[in-house]
């Protein structure tokens, strides 16, 4: 991300509008692969991987990505809620990334289930325990790749809607 973009989300957070994250592993509805931040949200996706071992890689070089850019202990007052696709090719690393920010995020407040895995029906039961017994994740359901449903997402924080609500329905 580049600094005048990360600039804009000091700003922002100073006068009271936090940032929404979404990160794939996969393609978004309505976003070329890689780092896109606008302010209200910043997306972190990449193309779509055949195999397996290519989408850890992806999901491994997101997570990267995201702690390049920033430090969540230093950071964290900058944003609001973070969406995390979870599907199957990378299921253990998506979880690991959600996990790893639910626990890194510090800003001051006592937020609660403010990670959103956002999950395909692949091996559900494992997502739903995760989500179940963590203080900082949550989950909701999507399609398999996640495209429509993450694109979507994006799309109702751009138009105003509170992303603990999005994260609540359809739970
Ligand atoms: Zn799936």
């Amino acid at each position: 991300m580049e600094a005048n973009e990360k600039k804009q989300l000091e700003e922002m957070a100073q006068s009271g509008k936090k940032t929404i994250v979404l990160m794939s592993y996969n393609p978004i509805d309505g976003f070329i692969p890689g780092v896109h931040g606008d302010g209200r949200i910043v997306v972190y996706c990449w193309d779509r991987r055949l195999c397996s071992e290519a989408c850890r890689d992806a999901a491994r070089s997101i997570t990267d990505a995201f702690y390049r850019d920033f430090n969540l202990r230093k950071d964290g007052q900058l944003f609001e809620h973070i969406f995390v696709y979870a599907g199957k090719n990378a299921i253990d690393e998506a979880i690991q990334a959600a996990r790893m920010i639910g626990h890194d995020w510090k800003d001051g407040s006592d937020s609660g289930k403010r990670v959103t895995l956002v999950a395909c029906d692949c091996e559900i039961e494992m997502k739903r325990r995760i989500a179940h017994e963590s203080y900082t994740i949550n989950m909701i359901l999507c399609e398999c790749g996640g495209k429509a449903t993450m694109g979507r997402i994006a799309q109702q924080v751009i138009e105003g809607r509170n992303p603990k609500e999005i994260s609540d329905y359809a739970r």
